[in-house]
């Protein structure tokens, strides 16, 4: 069976970033600016010869904070409900946010793999800032730049001894 891969996170994380590094085709619209109302995407593709389908959640909307909160909500709910492992993007740039403390506490009850993807690690200096998403209550993590790809081939072998 195909297995299902969900990226979630907060607006502006590199989410989407990722995406397209993994399916390696601009399927999904990378935004400089956070917020802007996009649909959910989905992908394709494999690592190491296993193959899995990927969503890339968006579709966050402008709005006041409460309905941005509501929104991710949502999604992640929904990523949890269709993914089989689940991305959890964050950005070493901000930290932990309140917004991301939210979602690892839905996170923290699921039943299934979840990765900590902690991005723009773009050198080596912001690996070391990484180290405050142990925090988030989720376990160990993977820092990764999804702008320059380092890191991301440890996190896909990672994934992939799950599937
Ligand atoms: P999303 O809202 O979570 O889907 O985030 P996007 O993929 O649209 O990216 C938001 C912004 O972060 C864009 O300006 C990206 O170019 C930038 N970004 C994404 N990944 C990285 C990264 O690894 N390093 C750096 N420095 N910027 C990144
Ligand atoms: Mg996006």
């Amino acid at each position: 069976m195909n297995s299902i891969i969900a990226i979630v996170g907060r607006p502006n994380v590199g989410k989407s970033t990722f995406f397209n590094r993994l399916v390696q085709k601009r399927e999904a619209i990378v935004d400089a600016v956070s917020g802007v109302t996009r649909d959910r995407h989905y992908g394709k593709s494999d690592w190491n010869g296993k193959e899995f389908s990927i969503i890339d959640t968006g579709g966050y909307t402008i709005g006041s904070d409460d309905i941005f909160e509501e929104e991710i909500r949502k999604q992640v709910a929904l990523a949890i409900d269709e993914a089989d492992i689940i991305v959890f993007v964050v950005d070493v740039e901000d930290g932990i946010t309140p917004m991301d403390a939210e979602v690892a506490k839905i996170l923290r009850k699921v039943k299934k793999p979840i990765f900590i993807a902690v991005n723009k690690v773009d050198n080596a200096m912001r690996a070391a800032n990484a180290v405050e998403f142990y925090n988030l209550g989720l376990g160990d993590y993977h820092t990764i730049s999804s702008i320059n790809g380092s890191g991301t081939g440890d996190l896909l072998d990672a994934i992939t001894k799950k599937i």
